[in-house]
């Protein structure tokens, strides 16, 4: 979960946020204006409050339509889904306010997007569980610790494999990806980790996990085989033709 994106699914894809639209931002703050010229305890300022608590909810609304939207998706097309576990903080602060005093928290579009980010995200897996579970499915939460510092293709953690917000480059093996990407595979492999029971031959190495490795794109950056030769990868480089 980010605020550059609202979601980055390990397959590559990403979900945009759902900003308020520019127009409902900007009827908020008129009406918001017009609010503030109202007499206190008059009938125009009551109306007034009514107009914005009406803009609130048509925002949340569309909020709401986005987010039942996308874990539709998700939910109709994947069984299992894997998702950060959220500091509980950001799920408590209060985007719209009170119905007396809707205006209170919302003043700065900011202030307005950061807050619903917290409760869409909240509100997003609460829908998403439901539905996955409804189709015999599961959501599974992992901790997010190092998922955006660790490598999807060799597991190597370093906070250096994060030249910026959006790029991963690890240090070790050179595998180069999208950095939401590569967090959320590593969130993809704790999710499966978590409900794959220890078994002898089963081990955690990112090697071993062909989907997820697969979903990585590892190897994909690779320089095709030479002719004749084999994968450098190989060990069988021995045998003499
Ligand atoms: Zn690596």
């Amino acid at each position: 979960m980010g605020v550059a994106v609202f979601a980055a699914l390990s397959d590559g894809t990403g979900i945009a946020p759902a900003n308020p639209g520019q127009k409902a931002l900007r009827a908020l703050r008129k009406a918001q204006r017009a609010l503030a010229r109202k007499t206190r305890g008059s009938a125009n300022r009551r109306k007034a409050v009514r107009r914005i608590a009406r803009i609130q909810m048509r925002v949340a609304n569309a909020r709401k339509d986005f987010l039942h939207k996308h874990s539709t998706i998700i939910a109709k097309t994947h069984g299992v889904v894997g998702v950060e576990a959220l500091p509980v903080r950001s799920l408590s602060a209060s985007a719209t306010g009170t119905v007396a005093e809707p205006g209170r928290r919302v003043r700065q579009k900011a202030g307005l997007n950061r807050a619903s980010l917290a409760q869409g995200w909240g509100l997003f897996r609460t829908l998403l569980a439901d539905k996955v579970a409804d189709r015999g499915g599961r959501l599974v939460e992992v901790p997010a610790a190092d998922t955006s510092q660790t490598c999807a293709c060799c597991g190597h953690v370093d906070a250096a494999n994060r030249p910026s917000q959006a790029v991963f480059v690890c240090g070790r093996c050179g595998h180069r990806a999208n950095a939401d990407t590569n967090a959320a595979i590593n969130i993809l492999r704790r999710a499966d980790s978590a409900l794959t029971p220890v078994e002898g031959h089963r081990t955690k190495r990112p090697d071993d996990a062909g989907t997820s490795r697969r979903a990585a794109g590892c190897g994909s950056t690779d320089p095709p085989p030479v002719e004749g030769g084999e994968d450098v990868s190989c060990s069988a480089s021995g045998r003499a033709g």
